[in-house]
């Protein structure tokens, strides 16, 4: 047997090609009308009542913190088990980074470490939270909105791992990921190793109308095409000619905005890809509970994803001794694990912010022992008996 076996991939089927093949026959190879298309069918995955696509998962992070008016002094509360564009997202803004530790058991955010950080200074010392769907697993952001709501905070849901995925609500209901019930604004991010690829690509969802008009005019450099919205007088936007109505060419630019757009062709990637999502993450769903049952009783495994209702499985990831020993066999074997991720307050950028080892100690720790397992929907039975099977020989000598 001969495998090389990525610990991620995208999976693009003819469907995929024909869809982007007539995307680029059509009118519109950019603001055309498969992008809206896009958000109205990703808007009904998630459960949200907006959606906003944009270029890449980044760009969707720095125009949420604008959105919510990030500036130079604004504190925003964040994890340190993450890639790190949900922590540079306030950075871009001028904003402060503060990183609160994760739980050792979910290695989400820790709502105790946000709460004991709230607590510790005084009321409006910070303006809002960005918790992540880390791997795949929801937040209980049912929890972190009462929090939220006590400290007058908004929430921006990281959600890049976790399309599909939901947690129970106190009631007994599903909350999907990105429903907009509980944040004010969701991300995603659609690069080849996430669920849905489109090349590049990103989504915002929202349930608030005025920060959904206000995403849709800082995507295309602030500009807004809309009577209603105007503020200079239909005078002067006609230059003087008479007329009760603004001139068809007329639009205004009221904010400093991006091009941060998405193309049509991705757009339609992005679509064909969303109608197989559900299908993945049953795959997904099945390839967690294999790992889990041929982990749960090995001594060498110190935690693990394990089997939890609602989590879309992103990542598998086991928690193990000799974790470089483990990395390093595993790659001889041609199996490419991978870590997720190394705590964003070490890196050097942070470090020179003021962040130093000691300051996450679940995080610090979990580091030292996590390895993100093959896990993707075209992973086969039989690559991922051989994947379980160099973990067994690896720590059975
Ligand atoms: C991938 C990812 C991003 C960034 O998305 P891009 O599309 O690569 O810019 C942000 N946050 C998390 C948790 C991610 O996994």
């Amino acid at each position: 047997m001969s495998f090389s076996i990525p610990y991620g991939k995208q999976n693009i089927t003819q469907e995929d090609i024909d869809a982007v093949v007539e995307a680029l026959k059509a009118d519109y190879l950019t603001q055309g009308p498969r992008i809206l298309e896009f958000e109205k069918a990703f808007a009904n995955y998630v459960n949200s009542k907006y959606a906003i696509a944009v270029s890449n998962g980044t760009a969707a992070l720095h125009l949420n913190a604008l959105a919510l008016g990030v500036k130079k002094g604004t504190k925003v509360i964040t994890t340190p088990i993450t890639f790190a564009a949900s922590a540079n997202c306030v950075r871009y803004c001028g904003g402060e980074v503060v990183f609160a530790d994760i739980n050792p058991d979910t290695y989400l955010l820790d709502i105790n470490a946000v709460k004991k950080l709230l607590e510790a200074s005084p009321k409006g010392t910070y303006s809002g939270i960005i918790p992540v769907d880390f791997a795949g697993r929801s937040v209980n952001l049912e929890a972190f909105k009462k929090l939220a709501d006590e400290y007058d905070l908004w929430i921006i849901e990281d959600s890049c791992h976790s399309p599909g995925g939901y947690f129970i609500d106190s009631k007994g209901d599903k909350q999907h990921c990105g429903n907009g019930k509980f944040a004010d604004l969701a991300i995603f991010s659609f690069h080849p190793v996430k669920h849905i690829a489109s090349g590049e690509g990103g989504m915002i969802t929202t349930n608030d109308e005025a920060l959904y008009k206000k995403l849709m005019a800082l995507r295309t450099h602030g500009i807004y095409k809309d009577d209603n919205a105007y503020t200079n007088s239909q005078m002067f936007a006609s230059a003087g000619e008479s007329d009760t109505t603004y001139p068809g060419w007329y639009m205004e630019m009221q904010d400093l905005g991006y091009n941060y757009r998405i193309t049509d062709f991705q757009s339609a990637l992005g679509l064909s890809q969303l109608n197989r999502a559900e299908k993945g993450l049953v795959r997904r769903k099945e390839i967690a509970a294999t790992y889990f049952e041929n982990f749960r009783n090995k001594d060498f495994i110190i935690g693990q994803s394990g089997v939890v209702e609602g989590h879309a499985y992103h990542l598998y990831i086991i928690e193990v001794n000799k974790r470089l020993e483990l990395y390093n066999f595993l790659r001889e074997h041609n199996i490419y694990a991978q870590i997720h991720y190394i705590p964003t307050h070490l890196m050097p950028y942070y470090r020179q912010l003021g962040w130093d080892e000691g300051d996450m100690p679940n995080a610090e720790n979990y580091y030292k022992h996590c390895i993100s397992l093959p896990m993707f929907p075209t992973l086969t039975n039989e690559e991922q008996s051989f994947v379980i099977s160099k973990i067994n020989d690896f720590y059975n000598g």
